[in-house]
């Protein structure tokens, strides 16, 4: 393929309400849209909005690194995905959202130009709907266990809370007041975003444990893979690894170190599609589950997280893919679930594009084009 154009949009999404997790409360997602345009016209879509506590770039150095990138591959040929993410992989390089923009809209075009689904040109026996968990985004127990019965009704199987804001004590009572709230046949998953020391977290996990939490994410600092494994190997519950995963090299010693039991893989945390594809693989082979998940995305972020869900074979536990419902509008319409579990999209390579209106909403300062 070769490139026409590629435009950089800084995009501004509010959250329809702060969201609190222990790397602080996020109001709103900024980063930049990347769109790529090869000369027969198709498009293809990425997005890098890096997110806090995940050791990304700020989003000013992603523009500034997919300037540089699009500069490199416009008015080229470019073979494949994986050929022109070579080609940038200078300017990528410490730049792993910008990274995964690219690596997305590269793949959604190729997709596109081939006709088919991007899901479908990461791996063979794609599924057609990939069951997810909920974020529960309320603070408070009432809250929380409010939201938790709206989601149960709305045919969500899987539900997740972040804990590591409060004292213990509080998001323990949030966890209780949720679990009352859904009975004992949806699942329940925490995520401590690395917030708790090694000293405390065996009793907070005894205590999830006794109120049957499926899956407890990132019980402390993303660094700590010693004490993770340490942790793990007298947990009632099964621990996961996500900030911990930052690459395949991150993800390799977490798995040398037996440090988790499910690998949680966000495509814009990673580096891209490519990258979360080469950790799902390792982690096969080692017998650990992987988990993809969303970083709190727009549509096309999601979307690209959901073909990568949907071309890997499914593991014990759902992925985390419902996050849209947390933004205040959107780029496009969808992915959104139905019924606990998303639909692939029957278009062509990510299978969704910018709504232009929403576009012109959501952006903030000017738009770089660079041409032919
Ligand atoms: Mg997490």
């Amino acid at each position: 393929m070769k490139l026409r154009a590629a435009r950089l949009t800084q995009i501004a999404v509010p959250l329809r309400a702060p969201l609190a997790t222990a790397h602080g409360r996020i109001h709103t997602r900024e980063g930049v849209l990347l769109e790529l345009e090869a000369h027969g016209g198709a498009r293809g879509f990425g997005e890098a909005l890096p997110l806090a506590g995940f050791d990304l770039e700020s989003p000013t150095h992603a523009r500034a690194a997919l300037a540089d990138a699009a500069r490199q591959l416009v008015g080229s040929e470019i073979d494949s995905a994986d050929a022109g993410l070579g080609a940038a992989a200078r300017d990528l390089a410490r730049a792993p959202a910008a990274r995964a923009a690219l690596d997305a809209a590269l793949r959604d075009l190729e997709a596109r130009e081939i006709g088919t689904s991007l899901a479908a040109s990461l791996g063979a026996n794609a599924r057609a709907r990939v069951p997810t968990a909920l974020l529960l985004g309320a603070e408070h127990a009432d809250g929380a266990a409010a939201e938790a019965r709206r989601a149960v009704a709305a045919g969500f199987r899987v539900l997740k809370l972040k804990l590591g804001t409060n004292a213990f004590d509080a998001d323990r009572a949030r966890v209780a007041a949720v679990r009352e709230a859904i009975g004992n046949e949806v699942a329940l998953r925490v995520d401590a975003n690395g917030a708790w020391s090694e000293a405390t977290a065996a009793a907070h996990l005894e205590a999830l444990a006794s109120l049957d939490v499926e899956l407890v994410e990132q019980p402390l600092a993303s660094e700590a893979l010693e004490a993770l494994a340490r942790l793990r190997r007298a947990s009632p519950v099964p621990l996961a690894a996500d900030e911990s995963v930052r690459d395949v090299a991150s993800a390799e010693r977490v798995l040398r170190f037996e440090a988790a039991d499910v690998l949680v893989v966000k495509p814009a945390a990673v580096g891209g599609l490519g990258s979360a594809l080469s950790i799902a693989r390792r982690a096969r082979e080692a017998q650990v589950e992987v988990l993809v998940t969303t970083f709190l995305d727009t549509a096309i972020g999601r979307a690209g997280a959901l073909h990568l869900a949907a071309a890997l074979p499914p593991g014990r536990h759902a992925a985390g893919l419902a996050t849209g419902s947390l933004l205040a509008d959107d780029l496009a319409p969808g992915p959104v679930p139905k019924s606990g579990a998303i639909a692939l999209p029957s278009d062509n390579g990510l299978g969704f594009s910018p709504d232009p209106a929403a576009l012109t909403r959501l952006t903030r300062g000017e738009t770089l084009e660079v041409c032919a």
